[in-house]
């Protein structure tokens, strides 16, 4: 039997670990408010849960899901134990690996217990903690694959004081402050309170954490100060509330107080009591009906959008010997974000001829690039990056004169399938075009590479509506006014053409259907390149919109779930959308 035991035991301790990915320290630069106190932070393990108190050194442990699981959500997770103890298992890393299941990145606060430091800091400690903690995550969003709008907080019982606190007291950050993480905001975008002590009015406060916090006699002020029913305002966040009816340390009435401040401004807001649980119910198990409450939580995070995937795309610009970039890079992004799919980076280069040797974009912090850059070459340190990224399943786009870019970077023009301009001739490889059979021909004789004949209207024929970018479009379509690429070079390996156009004699094309837009696979990586876009008008045309849109979700994810949008230029009638605000 021994051997059964050992593994079982083995089986045991790794089902149950709590092992954070790893452990941030809130303040390397030295703790504000430190307590004079001589005493270690002290850690009891009760045998299945620990509780941890006398905290000196505030930190975050930190728990991300799974890389395939996560949404881009986060949470800042406050324990509860009345502000003299943290119930750090049972309000903290317990929580922290049930929101990793939904795809949700946790992080569990050790914050100072009050009572140590000066009477100067005694009742700030615990908020600053969490101040620090929430610009601290944001700060790392990238990193961890945050969307930096989607990052909340939840407390427990006391840590629900402190989660409130945070809710009710937050700055947006100093763009001056001298540490890179104080330009963060500390404003959280959600919370949830669970069984929170919210108010230190005397007739519904709980009398422990109140002492705890601002002693045994405050002023009038700071009652009202750290009363987070009394501090809401406009911009206090949308919040969940949690409680029992049966709680008889920290009465119902604290959420009520709560939910009733947020309604008073219009805040919108959820407030669930169960009848049973009482306090400290954890996941409320053999509690009865309160344990139920992570699926109503699952449910408001849901309805929050706060479950649903986001993809993180970068945009490359900086140079472009087309100088409306500026203004083509908003357009892109807002065609991006509109999906409600991305978020959105913008890396900008030095301008043309200034050093590039600290250009290094985090290519594969991505799951999407986008290139608006026509200009001087990128560091080797840079190509190889975005090789590699590609190559390893990264998404890209390649927009208009991004195709000109890079004429004596092979991985680069394998990466574009076609090019044009910048010296690119026969040596670079075929010149495709479809001819009048349909039929797909690599013109191997000699000539230059890239060309195009004078701006206009012309139509775009769709070549494979059975791909997933095109599929329920028009397959012929008006687009805007544009450049009508041409003669364009390549060594199109891997390379589909989705849409051509034919180029007109008479606006100065070849008499060819010329392709538009094409798919590549480079590697694991999904490419889709438009020639279209020359003016910010040819990129807010609604064909242009609507399949840039689309492909950015298939190059990124191989699949396209948005929905073919009910405006559409017609064979004969262009159509715009609204430029960015
Ligand atoms: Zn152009």
């Amino acid at each position: 039997m021994k051997p059964t035991i050992a593994l079982l035991s083995f089986l045991t301790l790794f089902l149950w670990s709590n092992a954070q990915d790893m452990v941030l320290p809130l303040y390397p630069e030295g703790i504000p408010c430190a307590s004079e106190n001589q005493q270690k932070t002290r850690e009891v393990n009760n045998g299945s849960e620990r509780r941890i108190s006398a905290v000196q050194e505030p930190e975050i442990a930190v728990y991300l899901p799974a890389k395939s699981n996560a949404n881009g959500t986060g949470v800042v997770i406050c324990p509860g134990g009345g502000y003299w103890v943290l119930a750090w298992d049972w309000e903290g890393s317990w929580m922290a690996k049930w929101l990793n299941e939904m795809g949700i990145a946790a992080f569990v606060l050790k914050y100072r217990l009050p009572g140590w430091e000066s009477d100067e800091c005694n009742d700030k400690v615990a908020l600053m903690d969490a101040q620090r903690a929430m610009r601290l995550v944001r700060s790392k969003a990238l990193d961890w694959r945050l969307d930096p709008d989607r990052i909340g907080i939840m407390g427990f019982s006391a840590g629900g004081h402190l989660a409130s606190s945070l809710s009710t007291h937050f700055d947006a950050g100093d763009e001056n402050a001298s540490l890179p993480v104080d330009h963060f905001s500390s404003r959280p975008d959600f919370s949830i309170l669970m069984y929170p002590v919210v108010s230190m009015d005397t007739t519904i406060a709980h009398m422990g954490s109140r002492k705890n916090i601002i002693g045994e006699s405050p002023s009038a002020e700071m009652e009202a100060y750290y009363s987070n029913e009394k501090q809401i305002t406009a911009e206090t966040p949308p919040a969940l509330l949690i409680h029992s009816d049966n709680d008889r340390a920290v009465l119902p009435e604290n959420s009520i107080a709560y939910y009733q401040g947020l309604r008073k401004h219009g805040i919108p807001a959820a407030l669930h009591i169960f009848e049973s649980g009482g306090h400290g119910f954890s996941f409320g198990k053999g509690r009865g009906d309160v344990e139920g409450w992570p699926r109503v939580a699952k449910e408001w995070l849901a309805g929050r959008g706060l479950l649903k995937k986001k993809h993180r795309a970068l945009i490359v610009d900086g140079q472009n010997n087309h100088r409306n970039w500026p203004e083509t890079t908003p357009i892109l992004k807002q065609q991006l974000e509109e999906t409600g799919l991305f978020i959105v980076d913008v890396a900008t280069s030095p301008p043309k001829g200034e050093p590039m040797d600290d250009f290094r974009p985090s290519f594969h912090a991505y799951d999407l690039v986008v290139s608006n850059y026509n200009g001087d070459a990128w560091p080797e340190e840079t190509r190889k990056d975005f090789e590699r990224f590609v190559h390893g399943g990264g998404g890209f786009i390649s927009v208009h004169a991004a195709d000109n870019a890079f004429s004596d970077w092979q991985a680069y023009n394998e990466i574009i399938g076609l090019g044009g301009w910048e010296g690119r001739t026969e040596k670079n490889g075929p010149y495709v075009y479809i001819n009048d059979k349909n039929e797909v021909i690599r013109d191997d004789s000699p000539g230059r590479g890239g060309n195009h004949g004078k701006r206009h209207e012309f139509l775009i024929q769709v070549r494979d509506s059975t791909h997933a970018i095109m599929k329920g479009l028009p397959t012929k379509w008006l687009h805007v006014e544009d450049e009508l690429y041409d003669m364009m070079r390549g060594p199109a390996k891997n390379m589909h053409i989705l849409a051509t156009a034919y180029g007109d004699p008479a606006q100065g094309g070849q008499g060819r259907h010329e392709p538009m837009m094409m798919t590549i696979h480079y590697g694991l990586g999904r490419v889709f390149h438009t020639t279209l876009g020359h003016l910010n008008e040819s990129q807010l045309c609604l064909g242009f919109k609507a399949i840039f849109q689309r492909a950015a979700e298939w190059v990124a994810t191989g699949q396209v779930t948005q929905e073919v949008p009910k405006q559409f230029p017609t064979a004969t009638q262009t159509m715009l959308s609204d430029p960015p605000k």
